[in-house]
This record gives C-alpha cells, sequence and structure tokens, in this order.
C-alpha cells in the first residue's frame, strides 16, 4: 500500500489521534497498535528477555515523519528519552523530500566470528594450514544452522589474521558468516564455538576465544540525501553547515559529538525494533576509527546546484529474527510500521535516520545554536514539575520564552497567576 510519511498536523495531535493517524498510514489495525501499550509488555514477559526482573522501565516511542527511501514513504519508528531527537529528523527528512529523499544501498550482510588460537609455535605455517583445509572448516560451521543455509546465508569465505601481542603472536581465524535476516551473534558464536577444536587441531595449538567481532566492517549500510539549499536557509547556512562538518571531520572532540548526533537517530530506531543498540553503537565508534584516527561518520558536501549532500555509511547489524526482535511486542509493531521486509531494508532506514539526525543537528548548531530549542523543552519540563498540566504549560512556556526566562521561580509564580485568574 502507497502511504504518505507526510502527516500534516501530526505533532499537534493528541496521543490517539497520532495513533489513529500512524494507522491510517500504514494499514495497521487496532489490535497490532495496542501491542505498544505498556500493558503488553509486563514484567512476566519482560522476565522471558532478561535476569532478575521485577518491573518494565518504559520509554517514549514515537514515529519520524516525512522520510522518503528509494522513493517510498516510510514511517521511522524511534524510541527515546531525549527531547527534539523525532522533531528533528522528521524536519531534517522534509528538507530532503524536494531532492527525493534518501537513497541507500548495503554491503551483504556478512558478520565474522572470530577464533583466537593461543600456543601455537610456527603461526605462519599454521595460518597456511587453515587456509588449505578451509573447506572443511566452512562445511563444518554451515552444519551448526542449517535453516541460516536453506534461507540463503551461511559461512561465505573464511580468513586467517595473525595478531603480534605483548606476549605471543595469535593466530585468529575470521568466519564470514551472511547471516540474512539476522543480526547474527548468536548465529556466528555456535559456529565459532563448533569449529574450535579443528582449527586448534590444525593449528597444533589452542582455541581460546570464540565470538563475533562487533566491528561489522563487512556489513555496512548507506544513505545519502541532498538537502533543499532554500529550505536550509540559504546558501550561507550551508557554507556554515559544511565548517561544522568539517570540524568534525579534523578534530575528534568534535568528531564525537557530531557522531553522538547521528547515534540519536541511530540508537532510537535500533531500541525501537528490538535491536542490540550496543552492537550498533560498538560497530559505529570501531568504523569512525577505520583509518587510525577518530573522525566524522559522515561526510557532506556542496553540490554544482549549491544544495548540501550528506552521506553517512556505518556498520549496521541488525535484525529481524532474533534477540528481542520477534519477542518484544512493541518491536513487532515497530517493524510493522516500518514496513520492512529484510534486515537490509530496515538497516537502510535505521542509516537515513542516521544521516537525517546529524544534518538537523548541524543545521541548529550552524545557526540558532542548540540551546534555544532546549531551552523551551526545558521551561516544559519546570513546568510540569511545578505541577502545571499540559495546557497550563504551553501557556507558561510561550511566556518564559517571550520573558526569556527560565527560572523555577517564575515558573511557580506565573502557575499562581494562571490559577489565579481562573484561566486554565
Ligand atoms: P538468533 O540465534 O536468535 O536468530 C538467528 C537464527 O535464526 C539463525 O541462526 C537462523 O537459524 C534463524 N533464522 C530463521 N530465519 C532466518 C532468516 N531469514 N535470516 C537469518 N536467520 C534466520 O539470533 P542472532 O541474530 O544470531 O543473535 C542476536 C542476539 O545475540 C541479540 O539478542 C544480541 O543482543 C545477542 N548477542 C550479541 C553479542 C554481541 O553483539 N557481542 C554477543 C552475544 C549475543
Amino acid at each position: 500500500m502507497a502511504k504518505n510519511s507526510r502527516i500534516a498536523g501530526f505533532r499537534n495531535m493528541s496521543v490517539n489521534e497520532r495513533r489513529s493517524a500512524v494507522a491510517d498510514a500504514t494499514g495497521l489495525d487496532a489490535e497490532a497498535l495496542a501491542q505498544i501499550d505498556a500493558t503488553a509488555f509486563g514484567p512476566e514477559q519482560a522476565a522471558n528477555l532478561s535476569e532478575n526482573v521485577f518491573g518494565v522501565f518504559s520509554l517514549p516511542l514515537g514515529t519520524a515523519t516525512n522520510f522518503t527511501i528509494n522513493g517510498t514513504d516510510v514511517l521511522v519508528p524511534m524510541a527515546t528519552e531525549e527531547a527534539s531527537v523525532i522533531a528533528a529528523a522528521s524536519n531534517a527528512a522534509r528538507m530532503a523530500r524536494p531532492q527525493g529523499g534518501f537513497f541507500t544501498s548495503s554491503t551483504q550482510p556478512i558478520m565474522q566470528a572470530q577464533i583466537q588460537l593461543i600456543n601455537v609455535a610456527d603461526p605462519h605455517a599454521a595460518r597456511s594450514r587453515i587456509l588449505e583445509h578451509q573447506d572443511e572448516v566452512i562445511e563444518l560451521a554451515n552444519a551448526q544452522d542449517p535453516k541460516l543455509v536453506e534461507v540463503g546465508g551461511g559461512v561465505k569465505g573464511l580468513d586467517v589474521r595473525l595478531v603480534d601481542a605483548k606476549s605471543a603472536t595469535y593466530v585468529v581465524v575470521h568466519l564470514h558468516v551472511d547471516v540474512r535476516d539476522a543480526m547474527g551473534a548468536n548465529a556466528v558464536n555456535t559456529m565459532a564455538e563448533a569449529v574450535s577444536g579443528s582449527l586448534a587441531a590444525i593449528a597444533e595449538g589452542d582455541a581460546l576465544l570464540r565470538i563475533l567481532t562487533n566491528k561489522a566492517d563487512l556489513r555496512l549500510s548507506r544513505a545519502r540525501a541532498v538537502f533543499d539549499k532554500d529550505l536550509l536557509g540559504g546558501a550561507e547556512v550551508v557554507d556554515n553547515i559544511l565548517h561544522a562538518y568539517e570540524l568534525a571531520a579534523a578534530d575528534p572532540y568534535r568528531a564525537a559529538t557530531h557522531n553522538k548526533g547521528i547515534m540519536n537517530g541511530i540508537s532510537a530506531v535500533v531500541l525501537a525494533t528490538g535491536n542490540d543498540t550496543r552492537a550498533v553503537e560498538a560497530g559505529a565508534h570501531s568504523h569512525a576509527l577505520a583509518e587510525g584516527r577518530y573522525t566524522s561518520l559522515s561526510t557532506f558536501e556542496k553540490d554544482a546546484k549549491g544544495d548540501l549532500v550528506g552521506n553517512l555509511e556505518m556498520p549496521m547489524p541488525v535484525g529481524l529474527v532474533g534477540g528481542a526482535t520477534k519477542v518484544h511486542p512493541a518491536a513487532r509493531t515497530a517493524l510493522q510500521i516500518a514496513e520492512v521486509g529484510t534486515a537490509k531494508d530496515l538497516a537502510e532506514i535505521i542509516v537515513a535516520a542516521g544521516l537525517a539526525q546529524n544534518l538537523a543537528a548541524l543545521r541548529v548548531l550552524a545557526t540558532e545554536g542548540v540551546q534555544r530549542g532546549h531551552m523551551s523543552l526545558h521551561a516544559k519540563n519546570l513546568a510540569v514539575s511545578a505541577g502545571a498540566t499540559a495546557e497550563e504549560a504551553t501557556t507558561i512556556v510561550a511566556k518564559l520564552i517571550e520573558e526569556k526566562s527560565f527560572r523555577f521561580d517564575r515558573v511557580q509564580a506565573l502557575l499562581a497567576e494562571l490559577r489565579s485568574s481562573g484561566q486554565k
């Protein structure tokens, strides 16, 4: 079903109205949407996912609007406690729409398992011996996961690295596993365990660590978008965004915050879809250091027409099967909202959200600065913590912005004034 991710007035709707709008846009029924209610995932269900569970910790779940990805409109589910993240992604996606939105691509979904071999007398010769036997090692690994092989995945190759460490040269075998629609950690760890004995015998050493690497540099997804110069605020804004980007490219202190902005979008979608935020974060940070110097994950340029072009390429180990993706009811609904058919689709939506988030942050920093927006959100928090209702908070926030004062005693005074004047 073709759907429009531009939902007019979405941010001004009530929660129930937003839910109806999401149902209209996605065709999801009330039963599917009820799965995002706190009652659908109580402590009993939560106890199936973790240990020592005695409760459930809830977070806001929203959807970014305005996204078009490879010509199809998409609602992007995001779970985050941080104010302004979802609004910023939606705003940036709006500025990419005139030029077609986001365009994405990915490598094959190859995850790597590492098997560390110790006590090897002749590491170079051991490497050669393992490569001579690679076909049988691959066959043994694939025999562990017939389901994965059946859906077109499995071990596609093997690499042997010699790692010079403090006390020894370790022989480290990498299995390159196509994990299809899985995140793949359990799948590749099982294979690594299964082949470790044979590898140790071939190397004439002992196997120690057998686990995936989160430096998932063979499983990359990319997003590209052209952000309209006029919607951004004009040529000077484009130039200032480029200065902001260049500082991130050159300076690790700025790059860390620049990449944090990207991760605001990435982690929110990863979390909403029941995927492993730490795995994606570990992959991102190792990728930011891929050239040996910590730098920006994204790049920005100006095209021939003076519009701003953003690119983001990074590891994206996420799945639609396994982990919490199928167990957490809200994650299942989030995947239905995003209408993804494969892990590749999901990975590309996530990278598009990261690029949008990145652009939104750069634009604010290169124009008005972050504080204006943050202070109005801060003002709302102040009003609510002073006991204001949502309606009262709106009036108080408007007044605080007008007065440019964000003091708690002023909030209390305004609330008292409002109530004594009989206004709500
Ligand atoms: P999993 O083992 O639950 O699911 C993957 C399995 O599903 C495959 O092995 C395959 O047998 C089956 N499958 C069915 N249909 C498939 C399809 N279309 N494509 C691919 N596989 C299909 O989960 P997983 O993805 O291997 O592991 C993910 C979990 O591992 C996450 O919960 C993650 O947090 C956890 N984990 C992460 C790390 C780490 O990142 N360092 C370490 C250990 C565990």
